[in-house]
């Protein structure tokens, strides 16, 4: 099977625990390459519209705050079935139901301060990342 991309962002919660290293491990021990890396602090009007598939939901404006609270770190995973993978390791979007031994069940706090956003689909990975990285910001090896 040809190598997949996913979207992951490692987010203000678990950016401030200083805990970054130790996600990409994960990501690393599951044969996912890191291809493209960046630390940023979000603004709003990036927030609202990288969440836009939300904007109705009753969490929006709480999710909103939330990712532009501090520095995110968000990176483009490689590797084959790169999607589904991701969600394997991040574990459930309630870290209280996500299985043990998931990034969310040993790093995250609270079903809205969550550790990590991974894309969902393969339409989603690719509107994801080209959100946030050109084409020749992306090292594939
Ligand atoms: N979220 C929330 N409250 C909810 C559901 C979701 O704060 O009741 C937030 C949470 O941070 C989640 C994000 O909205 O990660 C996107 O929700 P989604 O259902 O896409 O979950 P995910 O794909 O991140 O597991």
């Amino acid at each position: 099977m040809a190598a997949e991309r996913t979207l992951s962002i490692i987010k203000p919660d678990a950016v401030a625990k200083n805990v970054i290293g130790q996600i990409y491990a994960r990501f690393e021990a599951a044969g996912l390459k890191i291809i493209a890396a960046r630390m940023t602090h979000l603004s709003k009007n990036e927030a609202e519209q990288f969440y836009a598939v939300h904007k109705d939901r009753p969490f929006f404006k709480d999710l909103v705050d939330f990712m532009v609270s501090g520095p995110v770190m968000i990176q483009v995973l490689e590797g084959e079935n790169a999607i589904a993978k991701n969600r394997e390791l991040m574990g459930a979007t309630d870290p209280k139901k996500a299985e043990k031994g998931t990034i969310r069940a040993d790093f995250a706090d609270s079903i809205d301060a969550n550790a990590v956003h991974g894309s969902d689909a393969p339409e989603a990975a690719t509107i994801e990342i080209a959100c946030f990285f050109p084409a020749l910001s992306i090292y594939s090896r």
